[in-house]
């Protein structure tokens, strides 16, 4: 059942669903086009169309070959549609899901694609501020690069930014995944270039991990991990990778890599890759599941359930998130359920080496760790205030660099 769209594009299946609307195969007036239409209600949103129309220019302006080209944005009676290249193939987070690691070469040269791409916006003053596997395209029908890697392509450039408002994230949303959000975003600061620094790298950690490096469980413990925890050693991966990891893994936002320089050092260690299996890498331990709320002791019941990774619902009851969100529907917790998430609900993965729980080690080491987390619990009630005023202001932040425009449309026919 095809579909018109605007006076210029016909949608005819679709090809995948976001948490921002459904991605369709569509047809325009120079060839097929990928067409995301946005969901009704932020579609009948006159201020998000309004901002969407605004940001027109910014998000047109980006033509790069590891960028997923935005062609078009059509308002048309109900509909808004962002026309977008089409990219045939996967994302990132479905070949994770079937492969769970990847090998290392194949892992950096995806990564060094989509750190071209973020040089080419951060150049033109955006910032993506949602890097994560399900926004990254791998084109199936593009040469084959280092270790079997098929062209990445990063996509939804500034669309967090604009659906991302305090008004759409009620108290009954369901958070997403925070692992790839910044320290410096927890901490109330604006989001610049570097937060996607920060993002790229924790991907291409996952990558090579099958996990991210701060995530798992209750959101506000992710938040807080981000903040205070360093970031475990991968066993067996080369020092010079784990180097680059930790640079752009670093807290201060000032010394982790500027994207040109990420690709150009990934670029540099590829030869030194080849060749190198999937990294044999502890899974973090099994991880109690329980309700985000439920303060009580793990018993043993709950320790043998599989962690989840990733999301997790923040509404009691509720089914986890399957699509990873994190701006788009992001709601800060407030300070008292961080307290709580810090009170048991949600660990650190385990690293290789690291006490099983139930030895007196891990006990003496557990009451040591329960002191920092009440100190962290403290530095995340600023945070929470800080990320909260971060999402009121619409975290307008680049770089300062020219490109946030704020031109107007010109009407599509
Ligand atoms: P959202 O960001 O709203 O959650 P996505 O952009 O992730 O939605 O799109 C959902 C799915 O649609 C993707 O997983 C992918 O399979 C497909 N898709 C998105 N953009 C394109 C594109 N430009 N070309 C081909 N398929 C796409
Ligand atoms: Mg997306």
């Amino acid at each position: 059942m095809a579909r018109n769209i605007g006076s210029r594009y016909t949608a005819h299946q679709i090809l995948g669903r976001g948490s921002a609307g459904t991605v369709w195969l569509g047809e325009g007036p120079e060839g097929p086009v990928a067409i995301k239409l946005l969901r009704e209600d932020l579609a009948s949103d006159q201020e998000l169309v309004g901002r969407f129309v605004q940001e027109r220019t910014a998000l047109l302006g980006l033509d790069h070959p590891r960028v997923v080209g935005v062609h078009d944005l059509v308002v048309d009676g109900n509909d808004l549609a962002l026309v977008m290249e089409l990219v045939r193939g996967t994302d990132l987070r479905t070949r994770l899901d079937r492969e769970r690691r990847l090998a290392p070469e194949a892992a950096v040269a995806i990564v060094a694609d989509i750190a071209d791409g973020l040089a080419a916006a951060h150049a033109a003053g955006v910032v993506h501020r949602d890097v994560k596997p399900e926004n990254i395209l791998l084109d199936m029908e593009g040469p084959l690069g280092p270790g079997g890697a098929h062209p990445a392509l990063l996509t939804d450039f500034g669309v967090a930014k604009l659906i991302d408002t305090p008004r759409r994230t009620k108290a009954s949303k369901i958070i997403g995944t925070p692992d790839y959000l910044a320290p410096e975003i927890v901490e109330g600061l604006p989001p610049r270039a570097a937060v996607d620094i920060y993002a790229l790298a924790t991907v291409l950690y996952e990558l090579l991990a099958g996990f991210t490096p701060f995530g798992g469980g209750h959101p506000g413990a992710v938040l807080r991990r981000h903040v205070t925890e360093t970031v475990v050693p991968l066993p067996g991966i080369p020092e010079e990778l784990w180097q680059l990891l930790v640079q752009c893994l670093a807290k201060a936002p000032a010394s982790r890599l500027r994207a040109s320089e990420l690709a150009d050092r990934l670029r540099e260690q590829l030869p030194t890759l080849a060749g190198i299996p999937p990294l044999d890498v502890d899974e973090p331990e099994g991880e109690p599941t329980q309700q985000p709320y439920d303060d009580r002791e793990p018993g043993p019941a709950a320790e043998t359930e599989p962690r989840r990774r990733g999301a997790v619902p923040l509404v009691p009851g509720a089914a986890p998130d399957s699509n990873r969100d994190t701006h788009t529907s992001m709601r800060v917790p407030a300070p008292d359920e961080l307290a709580g998430g810090a009170r048991g609900t949600a660990r650190a993965p385990r690293p290789s080496g690291q006490r099983r729980p139930g030895s007196a080690r891990h006990k003496a080491e557990t009451v040591r760790k329960r002191r920092i987390t009440l100190g962290a619990a403290a530095v995340l009630l600023i945070a929470a205030v800080g990320v909260g005023g971060w999402l009121a202001t619409g975290g307008n932040g680049t770089d300062g660099a020219p490109g946030d425009s704020k031109q107007t449309m010109s009407p599509v026919p």
